[in-house]
């Protein structure tokens, strides 16, 4: 009986579509590995700077380019390829293809040309940083880049201020201050922000707060506007429980001067519509 993970890495051809490291470069799974090494072309986003991850793991196929500028011709020619029976794997810069990276229409060309295509899971920043940010993450939005002037990436935030749900941004060095301004200015300071800068690496950083403060944290700080990041504001349906729930309990509080816990938590749930359970958690983490 055949067991999935018993399968040779390359059994039939195929388009493999390889995660590669998004910085640390042991983070390459043992079937990424095997796969790069088997197929018979490589095609890569920039040859040159794959060239140090697949020496780094003792890898000697064959690669090609494959990026935005002539990703439409070279599709062709590697669908061609493939259906002449080579094995061929996609990788990008960094993390995952397709995720902001190119390979989108190689993939749909191949799986149009009755090409098989199978994923070799791996890094993606989005998903990373939204594993350690601590925001909501049973629904999200990935938005990719927004756009590099400040009218056209504030009109794109403007449309995205009532969104519920998590908001994941990727953004450069370059316009980090800027767009984190820019977050002020339409989502404003409360929100809580999850600046996450180069992930898996000697400088990884997380800074999770306000918007309002960790945008002046970063404007602050050189240090902080180096490398890469990814950018994650909670939903806003998220802030206005939380802003209530704050409010419910400043006002808890101060009733509980007065009255007995269980009548103040009552009252100040009917005053801010904070729930009362939530009121009564805030009471016992005080007492402990
Ligand atoms: N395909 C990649 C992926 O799966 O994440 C993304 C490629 S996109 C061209 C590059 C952007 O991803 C960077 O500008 C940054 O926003 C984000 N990124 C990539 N590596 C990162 C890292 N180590 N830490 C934080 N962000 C990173």
């Amino acid at each position: 009986m055949s067991r999935q993970h018993d399968k040779p890495a390359v059994a039939v051809p195929k388009l493999f579509v390889v995660a590669t490291p998004i910085g640390n470069l042991d983070d390459l799974s043992p079937r990424a590995r095997a796969t790069l090494a088997q197929v018979d072309l490589i095609a890569a986003e920039d040859t040159r700077h794959s060239a140090a991850l697949l020496r780094h793991h003792g890898i000697a196929t064959r690669t090609i380019a494959l990026h935005e500028y002539n990703e439409r011709e070279a599709s062709a020619e590697l669908v061609r390829r493939m259906q002449a029976g080579e094995n061929i794997a996609l990788i990008s810069d960094a993390g995952t293809p397709l995720v902001s990276d190119p390979g989108f229409r190689l993939v749909r060309a191949a799986r149009a040309a009755g090409v098989v295509v199978s994923p070799i899971p791996g890094a993606c920043a989005a998903i990373a940083a939204l594993s350690a940010a601590g925001l909501p993450s049973d629904r999200f939005v990935f938005e990719g880049f927004l756009p590099p002037k400040s009218a056209a990436r504030r009109a794109r935030l403007r449309e995205l201020a009532g969104e519920a749900r998590t908001l994941v941004f990727y953004e450069s060095s370059h316009r980090i201050v800027e767009a984190l301004a820019d977050f002020a200015a339409e989502f404003g300071g409360e929100r809580r922000l999850v600046v996450a800068r180069e992930l898996t690496k000697q400088f990884e950083t997380l800074l999770d707060g306000r918007i309002a403060d960790v945008a002046a944290r970063v404007a602050a700080d050189a240090d902080q506007q180096r490398g890469e990041f990814v950018l994650l504001v909670e939903g806003v349906g998220d802030a206005a429980d939380g802003a209530k729930l704050a409010e419910g309990r400043r006002v808890f509080e101060r009733l509980r001067r007065e009255l007995p816990p269980s009548r103040a938590a009552k009252l100040a749930s009917e005053i801010t519509g904070a729930p009362r359970r939530l009121l009564y958690e805030g009471l016992e983490a005080s007492h402990e």
